[in-house]
């Protein structure tokens, strides 16, 4: 499979290096997500125990009279023994009850504490991606979804064509550098330089760009403040489909119906063969749909106005 990477299209496959930050787990959360979701719930209502006051009725066994001194204690302890049998009836009747309360008050629960009201973040790098890019606009189309699109400028340079289509079906782009370089090694100036020469580009189209994200998710201390000065928000990820690597259609959907709300996915529209994207994207997009999530902007990246 390495050779496969190696001999990957012209310039390779940009995502193809590893980084820690698409070395984590995706189910850990790398606070690209908006915040951690809240934990569950679970409403467990206490069940006042009945009171046992004067009032036996028929169920009294102290006899009415002439109690001896033995007849009263054995009463009182024939007491306790039917109050603790009452006690012991009504926690066994409460059980049911109990589980009834608790997948009632469950939806509820998550529907208030939703922060992201159902919503998946779709996005996808390194494009345009030419007729792959098509493909999956139009299967976003069909999914009533809209998603960030990171593209490379130099890429949306020569392709003004699919970065228009972008816009115009509603979708929101990001900035990810020029020529995709690893922001790390560059010097400041040349940090600024790739992120302002995408800016503007990107701009041109009427965008609004209001987020980037650093290829191979690398970023340090100086590349975050060039992304600030920029007067950009740094956007990662937290679900990767990996789809870079080609792992196969499956393997792709597994991740994608593994997305909740709030999730931000990566996927890849450029630099390769994206084939597998678009028929996991056709597979699983209704399958999430079914489930009441929809697909929007991340907040990082959405419109400002
Ligand atoms: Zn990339």
């Amino acid at each position: 499979m390495r050779a496969l990477f190696a001999t990957d299209e012209a310039g390779g496959d940009p995502h193809r290096r590893r980084h820690p930050e698409s070395m984590r787990s995706r189910r850990h959360w790398g606070g690209e997500r908006g915040g951690e979701l809240p934990a569950p719930v679970t409403h467990r209502s206490r069940h006042r125990l009945p009171r046992y006051t004067s009032d036996l009725g028929e169920n009294s066994l102290i006899a009415p009279q002439r109690e001896t001194r033995h007849d009263v204690r054995m009463n009182l302890l024939r007491l306790m023994v039917v109050a603790a049998a009452a006690i012991a009836s009504s926690l066994f009747l409460a059980a049911p009850a109990n589980a009834q309360d608790a997948p009632a008050a469950a939806p509820e629960a998550a529907a208030a504490d939703d922060p992201w009201n159902g919503q998946i973040f779709l996005t996808f790098d390194d494009g345009p991606g030419g007729s792959y890019t098509d493909e999956i606009l139009d299967v976003l189309a069909a999914n009533d979804a809209k998603a960030t699109f990171f593209m490379i400028g130099q890429n949306a340079q020569r392709d003004p064509a699919r970065v228009r289509a972008v816009l115009e079906a509603g979708h929101t782009l990001g900035n990810h550098t020029w020529d995709h370089p690893d922001m790390t090694t560059l010097t400041r100036a040349q940090m600024d330089a790739q992120i302002s020469r995408s800016q503007t580009l990107l701009e041109s189209f009427g965008a609004e760009v209001n987020c980037f994200r650093p290829p191979y998710g690398a970023h340090n201390t100086t590349v975050n403040q060039a992304i600030t000065a920029a007067g950009l928000q740094r956007q990662l990820w937290n679900e990767d489909t990996r789809d870079w690597s080609k792992p196969g259609v499956d393997a792709i959907v597994d991740v994608l119906l593994g997305a909740t709300p709030g999730d931000v996915v990566l996927m890849h529209d450029g630099g390769g063969d994206r084939s597998q994207t678009v028929e996991a994207l056709e597979i699983a997009l209704p399958q999430l749909a079914a489930k009441g999530y929809t697909f929007g902007i991340t907040p990082k990246c959405s419109s400002t106005a």
